[in-house]
């Protein structure tokens, strides 16, 4: 007889799909391919990217994606005086404003993703170690709180440490690496082992699309979610409601249950 164990044990491997850095010439086609396998994601844009490509972000919109802000010049926060970050963010919100508006649906929820993962202590959502730099998280976390941002519920990836505002990631497609560019083997080599490492069942995975001076990443876009969905990968939709929603939600039940 079958047991419920072996079933529970091959549980397939579940992702959210986060692509950062675009829009590029490449995104419509990348909104076609997921659009054609029904993978949902999140596209954080960077303003100096958006301001020439609002209707690619009309487009990523209109077939159903969920749009968030990269900041405008992608400088990493810990390497800039605050307000002049805060103000790189207010540029490019004004712009995903603007696709939003010509797409004619309403935007749900205002996300955010940080360059480089600096939420004011280095890069890949690394901790504060001294007080300048915890005041610098601080006060970034508290203008986006202010500005309207909120966290995205990421369901079985949630932790206390994600009601930080910004979107963190748990697994990197490192597809900007100069050395996978020309070699879509080694790529998916990498990618095979960081889901190996990943001992989540649910993981979010970080993917790129851009062309710029250091090349272009569509096409390894392309071939990771080719790969993705050969080895059966579930792709989860977003949720819209933000993890705070929840948090405050079940605040305000136990208030009521224990008052
Ligand atoms: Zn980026």
């Amino acid at each position: 007889m079958k047991s419920i164990f072996t079933a529970a044990a091959k549980k397939p491997k579940q992702l959210y799909l986060t692509i950062d850095d675009g829009p590029s010439e490449y995104t419509n086609e990348i909104i076609s391919l997921l659009k054609s396998h029904d993978i949902p994601a999140v596209f954080f844009f960077r303003g100096d990217s958006l301001i020439n490509r609002i209707e690619i972000g009309v487009n990523a919109i209109k077939n159903g994606f969920l749009i968030g802000n990269h900041s405008y010049t992608h400088t990493a926060y810990s390497t800039m005086p605050n307000q002049d970050f805060f103000d790189e963010i207010i540029k490019t919100e004004s712009l995903i404003d603007e696709c939003y508006l010509r797409s004619h649906v309403k935007r749900e929820i205002k996300v955010i993703r940080l360059p480089y993962g600096d939420r004011g202590a280095g890069n890949y959502l690394a901790q504060p170690t001294n007080e300048d730099q915890k005041e610098k998280v601080n006060a970034l976390q508290n203008f986006m709180k202010q500005a309207g941002f909120q966290s995205l519920n990421f369901s079985d990836t949630s932790s206390d440490e994600d009601l930080l505002i910004d979107a963190k990631w748990t697994i990197d497609a490192k597809d900007y690496l100069s050395k996978h560019k020309d070699n879509e083997d080694l790529h998916l080599e990498n990618l095979n082992n960081a889901l190996l490492q990943s001992t989540n069942t649910t993981d979010i995975i970080l993917m790129h699309d851009f062309r710029h001076e250091l090349g272009r990443s569509d096409h390894l876009v392309k071939c990771s979610i080719q790969y993705l969905l050969n080895k059966n990968i579930i792709f989860l939709p977003i949720k819209i409601k933000s993890l705070q929603e929840m948090h405050q939600k079940s605040l305000g039940f136990s208030m009521r249950k224990y008052n």
